[in-house]
């Protein structure tokens, strides 16, 4: 293989590198692995002073993965899969970041990354074929090739409140929790919204205040998770059969194995049958499952609302004030078009005498004071504490942070202005040799996301090692094929339920940024099909070009 090797010492400053990755999460620590794998030089970047991206912010308390801890775990070593052993149904964020560790400690991965810095800006130098990015730390590295591992929900958001200055008790961020815990015991406590993280933290933060107040703009629809250790049988079996599983799981719309695919229409079963499925979907705890109990549950709103109400009934039973339940019961979006979240007691905790419910879907946050939250009635809430769970600026955020130029002085703000635009949700036309690990339109945050990383790496990899073999310096995507896949992409999403809800996904969540839905939901077994048939073809839809220069002389 003609990989060219650049030699960071021989070159002084700035550092050369292949590749350099941003970001030591999931998607960053497997490129680490696999691209120094198959020889070349790797420098990894990341913010934090550890590995774990999202696994090492999100420390608030009771976060969970939504996705089985069998099912959420890297499948490229065999001897990892089946040397660990996770101890629960889900995994909690503590065991999870454990096992991010311990993957980088046994493939001694930490001696490339560098932590504590991130990438200001990203530049590529079109003579040369190589990347200049330049650090908070005033420093500057180049590298044949960039890949941005830099996540989907990693720019944690604060809403621009009033007065939020002013404020004299203490403020989280579910996304930022301080590494050494918050105990609320004996305070009063905000918990301002209801998505996945706020849905996990309140019951367990309800049980330690003295009063906790919960500031919901929009309900959200949130099935029993059903957490239990895991069966040692169960376990035992995914073992002996983990290889076809994992292959299994490119061939499923979320790329998880073992839920058997549904295979009538919602409406097509009696009242009587519906509600006996839903109710064993319910038991048996599980997004996905619940979803798949009908084929047509995100394509067909009559269908979807016999989900909705049920779920709707599930509240209305659980929680006793039902005033509260109907203020909990979602009715501005179809279930499973916004996260479905998977929580454990949620609904209960409005039963506790500490707990109230502030609906300020009509009353909106006014403004922060000095002593807690006014709403825009003048009802005040003093408290203590407030705990932003206002999520994130999704998947385009941290891209967007960088400065990123590529060629021409084409600039990715503005190249997004619009909204995100990829080619497979792995190139941005006009950014050669810049790869996105999970980047929009690809299926990444509807899907089993570590799955999604590797998918993602392994064409990178290959697509390297292609290059390299026909000693070619620059991959881009062309301006025809994005396009196409941007429209091919709406349409996909046009064809479901999912943009009738105000998400996250649709940038609904970020006052002024665009209205486009932004991941790919034709399913990630297309997804498997389409990339392959793009590789079958010689990297279709890509310019390729440009001669391998040593990377001494390109400097
Ligand atoms: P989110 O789903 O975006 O929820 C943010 C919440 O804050 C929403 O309830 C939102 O209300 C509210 N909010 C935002 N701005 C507000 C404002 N100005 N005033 C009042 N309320 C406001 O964020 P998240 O809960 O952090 O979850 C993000 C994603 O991370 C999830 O969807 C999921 O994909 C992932 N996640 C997964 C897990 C898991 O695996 N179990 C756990 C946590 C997160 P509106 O809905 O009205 O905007």
């Amino acid at each position: 293989m003609a990989v060219v090797k650049s030699d960071p010492k021989a070159e002084g400053t700035p550092q050369a590198f292949d590749v350099l990755v941003v970001g030591a999460g999931v998607g960053g620590l497997y490129a680490l692995y696999r691209l120094r794998q198959l020889g070349y030089r790797v420098r990894v970047i990341e913010a934090a002073d550890n590995v774990g991206g999202t696994w090492y912010w999100n420390r608030y308390p009771g976060c969970r993965c939504d996705v089985e801890s069998m099912e959420y775990s890297y499948s490229f070593s065999d001897e990892l899969q089946q040397e660990w052993h996770w101890p629960e149904r889900y995994g909690t964020q503590p065991e999870i970041l454990k096992y991010i560790n311990h993957v980088a400690d046994h493939f001694d991965l930490r001696r490339d990354i560098q932590f504590n810095t991130r990438i200001r800006a990203a530049r590529f130098d079109e003579a040369a074929n190589r990347w200049i990015v330049t650090t908070d730390r005033g420093e500057a590295v180049t590298a044949r090739f960039c890949v941005m591992a830099t996540g989907n929900l990693s720019t944690p958001r604060v809403p621009a409140f009033k007065g939020i200055e002013r404020f004299k008790g203490r403020t989280y961020h579910t996304g930022l929790w301080p590494k050494e815990g918050v105990d609320f015991t004996a305070q009063r406590l905000a918990v301002i919204g209801t998505g996945s993280s706020g849905v996990q933290m309140i019951p367990i933060v309800a049980k330690q205040a003295k009063h906790l107040f919960v500031f919901q703009r929009t309900a959200n629809f949130s099935l029993p998770a059903m957490h239990a250790p895991l069966d040692p049988a169960k376990e035992r079996q995914h073992k002996a059969t983990y290889a076809e599983r994992r292959r299994a799981a490119y061939d499923t719309p979320f790329g998880i194995a073992g839920y058997p695919p549904p295979t009538k229409q919602a409406l097509q079963a009696t009242p009587e049958e519906r509600e006996a499925d839903y109710q064993r979907k319910w038991n048996e705890g599980g997004s996905i499952s619940f979803l798949y109990s009908y084929t047509d549950l995100l394509t067909n709103k009559e269908a979807n609302d016999t989900a909705s109400e049920f779920v709707r009934g599930k509240i209305r039973a659980t929680v006793r004030d039902p005033k509260v339940a109907e203020a909990l019961c979602p009715k501005d979006h179809p279930i499973g078009t916004k996260r479905l979240i998977l929580d454990s007691d949620y609904y209960e905790t409005y039963n506790r005498d500490n707990v109230t419910l502030v609906d300020i879907r009509n009353n909106p946050i006014e403004t922060i004071t000095e002593k807690g939250i006014r709403l825009a009635n003048g009802e005040e809430y003093e408290v203590d504490a407030i705990a932003f769970a206002t999520g994130f600026d999704a998947m385009t955020g941290a891209l967007k942070d960088i400065d990123i130029e590529g060629r021409g002085g084409r600039n990715l703000r503005q190249h997004w202005q619009d909204g995100p635009r990829t080619y497979l949700g792995l190139m941005i036309a006009g950014f050669p040799n810049l790869f996105t690990v999970t980047g929009p339109q690809s299926p990444g945050v509807k899907s089993q996301m570590i799955l999604a990383c590797e998918h993602h790496v392994d064409f990178i990899a290959a697509c390297l090692q292609w290059l390299d073999r026909r000693g070619l310096a620059r991959i881009d995507a062309s301006d025809e094929a994005e396009a196409k896949w941007v429209a091919h992409n709406l349409q996909v999403a046009d064809s479901t339920l999912y943009p009738l809800a105000n998400s996250w996904y649709m940038g609904a969540n970020i006052p002024g940024k665009p209205r486009v839905f932004m991941p790919y939901v034709g399913g990630v077994q297309n997804y498997r099909k389409k990339l392959d048939e793009v590789v079958a073809k010689d990297y279709e839809g890509f310019v390729v070009g440009g001669k391998v220069r040593q990377a001494a002389a390109a400097e």
